[in-house]
């Protein structure tokens, strides 16, 4: 007997019925339709492999294609620094886009609310915290021909384990380590005090701009 809507009986990815119940395989997306241990996929399991083969392709893609242009900006702060505020911010807005949009957006959609909102803000803090310190370099001519790839390799890769690490944890029905919400404390309390160095440092400069 059918019975209407059996997941089993369709496809985990693209839901397209499935008329042989033992096929191995998605007639319409290929997608695999028995995990490792030869049990059937259902919806959330398939989802998640989906997620974590997205997260996969797009670091590594965002990793190859993504160093050609961070040796560009390096090339262009090297030997046009004239175009530096240019550049630089155009070049990190559009990295962080590309990444926002081909590997974290597969992962968090998979996610409970909850790890979803925490993996939100620890990879923003994280971020905005890893730029603040790898800015510099990145502004600085010859040095930014090492430190702009060195960044985006260390941002993509750093963001891909942790989402890799999240989807783990979820396909495994494990919940937030109490550490992560600590972590998260800690990282927005250096992000605050970098602020204030930073505010601090403008301020001294201001007095001494006016002494001069
Ligand atoms: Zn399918």
């Amino acid at each position: 007997m059918m019975a209407a809507g059996d997941e089993s009986l369709s496809c985990p990815y693209c839901r397209t019925a499935l008329l042989v119940a033992e096929a191995t395989t998605c007639p319409a997306c290929r997608g695999g339709l028995f995990d490792a241990a030869g049990g059937r996929l259902t919806q959330e399991r398939a989802a998640l492999l989906f997620a974590t083969a997205a997260v996969e392709e797009a670091r590594n893609r965002l990793v190859e294609d993504g160093l050609r242009w961070a040796v560009g900006v390096g090339a262009v702060v090297t030997l046009a620094p004239w175009l530096t505020p240019l550049a630089l911010p155009i070049a990190t807005v559009a990295q962080a886009v590309s990444i926002r949009w081909w590997m974290v957006a597969p992962a968090r959609r998979v996610f409970q609310p909850t790890r979803r909102m925490l993996a939100r803000w620890t990879l923003r803090v994280g971020y905005v915290l890893g730029l603040s310190f790898a800015g510099p370099w990145m502004a600085a001519p010859f040095l930014s021909l090492v430190a702009t790839p060195a960044w985006h390799v260390a941002l993509v890769t750093a963001e891909a384990s942790y989402l890799r690490w999240q989807l783990d944890r979820e396909s495994s029905g494990t919940g937030l380590h109490d550490a992560e919400r600590v972590g998260l404390g800690c990282m927005v309390a250096l992000l605050v005090g970098v602020l204030v160095l930073l505010m601090m440092a403008a301020g001294v400069m201001g007095w001494l701009a006016q002494k001069a």
